[in-house]
C-alpha cells in the first residue's frame, strides 16, 4: 500500500510499504478514507524534540475509515463499519484507562499512532492501518456524516474542546486564545459553547486571524505590538479571565501567563517537545492563577462532540483548506509548515 513515511527534517515521502495485518484478536484493519496532517506532525517534521520517530515510520495519527477485516475477538464492529479513532493508542482496561486517562495507558506504553512515544503503531497517513483494541478505540460514524465533519473528533477538535473545558469558562467571561492554527480555531469554536462575552485570537498569520474572526474572535496580530499589552489595553487594563494556549512554545506560554488577569485561568494544550522550559513562575504565583495543561484524552470526548457537530454547534470542517491525494502529502506538509497557499488544515485522501 501507499503510505507517508518520515525520513528526516523536512523530508516525508509517499512510499510503497507492506499492508498492515491483524496481529491480535482485538484488532481491526481499516481502509482509510481520510487522514490529516496535524500540528504535532510538524514538530517532528521540523526536527523538534528529536529522536521520537524512527526514519521510515508511517506518519499520521488523525484518520478515519471503513473496517476491512476484524479479529476474532472484536464484538462491537463488523466489516464495512465506518469509524473514527483517537490519536493515542489505549487498551480501555488498564488502571489508567479505567481512570479515564487513556493517554497514560500502560498496556500500550502511552503510544500514539504514527510511531511516536515508545511502542510503534503504524500511522494513518496511508491506505490502511491496523487499529488495536478496536472495541474500545473505534467510534462509529453515521452514514450521513461526511468525513470532513467526523475526522477531527479523534484529535484537534477534542483537543481544542478540552482546552476550553479545562479552563472552566463561565458565561460572560473574556477569553483569549493564543494560536489560530487548527487547534486554536477548534478551541475558539469550543469556547463559544461556554458563553464568553468576548473572545480574542492571537497569531501573526492574517488569513488564520480572519478565520478566527469568522468564529467570533477579535484578532490580535502579535507582530503589530506586544500581544500582552494589547490584550490588557482591550480589556480595560485588567487582562482576559481565561487564556487558552494552543501553540506549544515557551513564548506564547509566557505571554499567556503575562496576559491573564489576576486570579484567572491558563489552559495549555500546545505540545512542549523540549523536556523543560522557562516561564514567569513568580508572576504566575503572585497572580494567583490556575494553570492546567496536558495531552488530550481524546477518547473521552468523541461521543459527546459528535453530537455537537451533528447538531451544528461545532463546525470543524470550516477550517479545511486543502484536500490532497496521498502522492501530494509532501507538498501538504510544506504548505502547512510554511503557511503558504493560505493553508490551515490539510486533508489527505488515499
Ligand atoms: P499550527 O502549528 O498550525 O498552529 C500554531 C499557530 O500558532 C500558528 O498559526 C502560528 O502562527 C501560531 N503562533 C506561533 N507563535 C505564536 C505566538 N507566540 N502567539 C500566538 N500564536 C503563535 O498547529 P496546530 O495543529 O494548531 O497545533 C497547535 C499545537 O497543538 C501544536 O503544538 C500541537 O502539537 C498541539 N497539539 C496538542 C494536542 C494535545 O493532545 N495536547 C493535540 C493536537 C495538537
Ligand atoms: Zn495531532
Amino acid at each position: 500500500m501507499k503510505a507517508i513515511t518520515f525520513h528526516g527534517i523536512g523530508d516525508v515521502r509517499t512510499q510503497d510499504v507492506a499492508d498492515p495485518k491483524l496481529v491480535d484478536p482485538t484488532d481491526v484493519v481499516l481502509r482509510i478514507t481520510t487522514s490529516a496532517v496535524c500540528g504535532s506532525d510538524l514538530h517532528q517534521y521540523r526536527g523538534r524534540g528529536g529522536g521520537l520517530v524512527q526514519p521510515g515510520a508511517i506518519m499520521g495519527h488523525e484518520f478515519m475509515g471503513v473496517i476491512e477485516e476484524t479479529g476474532t475477538g472484536v464484538r462491537q464492529f463488523r466489516v464495512g463499519d465506518r469509524v473514527v479513532v483517537p490519536f493515542s493508542v489505549s487498551c480501555g482496561q488498564c488502571e489508567w484507562c479505567r481512570r479515564k486517562l487513556p493517554t497514560q495507558c500502560t498496556t500500550t506504553g502511552r503510544a500514539v499512532f504514527g510511531g511516536r512515544f515508545g511502542h510503534v503503531f503504524g500511522g494513518g497517513q496511508a491506505e490502511r492501518i491496523r487499529v488495536p483494541f478496536a472495541d474500545h478505540l473505534c467510534e462509529k460514524v453515521a452514514a450521513d456524516m461526511p468525513d470532513a465533519s467526523a475526522l477531527f473528533l479523534g484529535d484537534i477538535l477534542a483537543t481544542g474542546y478540552a482546552c476550553a473545558e479545562n479552563a472552566a469558562i463561565r458565561p460572560g467571561e473574556v477569553v483569549a486564545v493564543f494560536g489560530a492554527g487548527p487547534v486554536g480555531l477548534m478551541a475558539i469554536q469550543s469556547a463559544q459553547l461556554f458563553g464568553p462575552a468576548r473572545l480574542f485570537a492571537v497569531d501573526r498569520v492574517e488569513y488564520r486571524l480572519a478565520l478566527a474572526l469568522e468564529f467570533g474572535a477579535d484578532p490580535v496580530n502579535l507582530d503589530r505590538g506586544d500581544p500582552v499589552e494589547e490584550l490588557r489595553r482591550r480589556t480595560g487594563g485588567i487582562g482576559p479571565d481565561v487564556v487558552l494556549e494552543c501553540v506549544g512554545h515557551e513564548t506564547p506560554f509566557s505571554q499567556a501567563i503575562g496576559a491573564v488577569r489576576a486570579g484567572g485561568r491558563v489552559s495549555s494544550v500546545g505540545v512542549y517537545v523540549e523536556p523543560s522550559l522557562p516561564f514567569p513562575a513568580r508572576e504566575a504565583f503572585f497572580k494567583d492563577l490556575t494553570l492546567t495543561m496536558g495531552i488530550c484524552n481524546a477518547r473521552n470526548y468523541m461521543t459527546a462532540l459528535m453530537s455537537l457537530v451533528r447538531a451544528k454547534r461545532l463546525a470543524p470542517d470550516a477550517i479545511i483548506t486543502h484536500t490532497l491525494p496521498l502522492d501530494e502529502a509532501p507538498r501538504g506538509y510544506a504548505i502547512f509548515d510554511r503557511k503558504e497557499d493560505r493553508a490551515v488544515k490539510v486533508m489527505l485522501k488515499p
